[in-house]
């Protein structure tokens, strides 16, 4: 029997850390209409290692918000599928043998300059937890050197290269720099191996096929890591595609501080699906007006074209008046 291969995979990447809010809302719509609209398989993956942040209740909270939105994939934790587990914690000797490679390669060092920075690094860096280039205190030290070092005490710390890595990112446009230099040697795994957000989620990109990796703007930092990372596994590269961020009048990506915009805030207001896509397109550049509106009746005019390149700046009370206006 033959098995059709399929030519886009795509990936939803939720971190359980707390509720879904309009932001990931309308990131996850873009990378759903890109996929969809070309006939991929989309795949749902819990982004869960960062395990002091993350909420034990957000992961069925993120797929019922998902669900209840009119969106869906083909493979994940609910539903299982060829790639699984679809949860990070579950996935973690794979990591382990990442890192092993990396290891033996002497392309990573034992770090021990900041506390701070080894705690931050299971999460993926948005805007301010994206810090100054490392000044490179460890570099010297061989990843051999570290079997007599405490592994509660340090991070390996991946070798960045001096190449230049640059993509055509369909939305955010031409993108390119020197890792070393633009971005620095960065945190991939604890002392212990316990894997940092940018190894997990280039080994699991890798082993569940994707193709295209569609996510916010603020992570083209982290995509020209992950590039180093593939390069250094020789693993082939996915497409990129950032989509803008949605951000409050503070011009910091939309958040709890901005007031309640969570998706179940608006769906126990009584707002429905329609309505919050309405606006959510509209920001986005996918509708020339706000009206009601479900993801598959953007698919017929999607185009990654259309998509405002600027992040949306917005206050709960405009988006109160936007969707009290339009009909449920
Ligand atoms: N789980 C990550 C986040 O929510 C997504 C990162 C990615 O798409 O690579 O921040």
């Amino acid at each position: 029997m033959s098995m059709a291969i399929p030519h886009l995979t795509g990936r939803l990447a939720p971190s359980p850390t707390g509720a879904l809010h309009l932001g990931n809302a309308r990131s996850f719509l873009l990378a759903w209409l890109s996929n969809r609209q070309r006939g991929g398989r989309l795949i749902l993956r819990i982004e869960d290692i960062d395990s002091p942040r993350v909420k034990p209740w957000a992961r069925k909270a993120t797929l019922d918000d998902l669900a209840w939105l009119n969106l869906d994939w083909d493979e994940g934790p609910d539903i299982g599928g060829s790639h699984a587990p679809y949860v990070q914690t579950e996935r973690l000797p794979r990591y382990q043998l990442a890192l092993e490679f990396l290891k033996q390669s002497e392309l990573v060092y034992p770090c021990d300059c900041s506390r701070s920075e080894i705690a931050a690094a299971a999460s993926a860096p948005h805007e301010a937890t994206d810090g100054p280039i490392y000044p490179g205190r460890c570099r010297q030290r061989s990843a051999r050197s570290a079997t007599d070092m405490d592994p509660q005490s340090f991070a390996w710390r991946f070798r960045a290269s001096h190449q230049r890595r640059s993509w055509l990112d369909a939305i955010a446009g031409e993108q390119s720099a020197v890792v070393a230099t633009a971005v620095g040697d960065f945190i991939v795994a604890k002392g212990d191996g316990t894997p940092a957000y940018q190894l997990a989620v280039v080994v699991d990109d890798y082993e569940m096929g994707v193709s295209e990796v569609v996510r916010g703007q603020d992570l083209i930092p982290s995509t020209f890591r992950q590039l180093d990372l593939l390069d250094a596994l020789g693993w082939p590269v996915p497409a990129y595609m950032h989509v803008p961020l949605m951000i409050g009048a503070d011009g910091r990506r939309l958040a709890k501080r901005h007031g309640d915009t969570r998706v179940a805030w608006f769906r126990e207001a009584g707002y429905s699906p329609e309505q919050l896509w309405g606006f959510l397109a509209w920001t986005a550049g996918l509708v020339d007006e706000p009206r009601v509106v479900l993801p598959r009746e953007l698919l017929p005019t999607w185009s990654p074209l259309k998509v405002i390149r600027q992040p949306s700046v917005v206050e709960l009370d405009s988006i109160l008046r936007v969707l009290d206006s339009l009909h449920r």
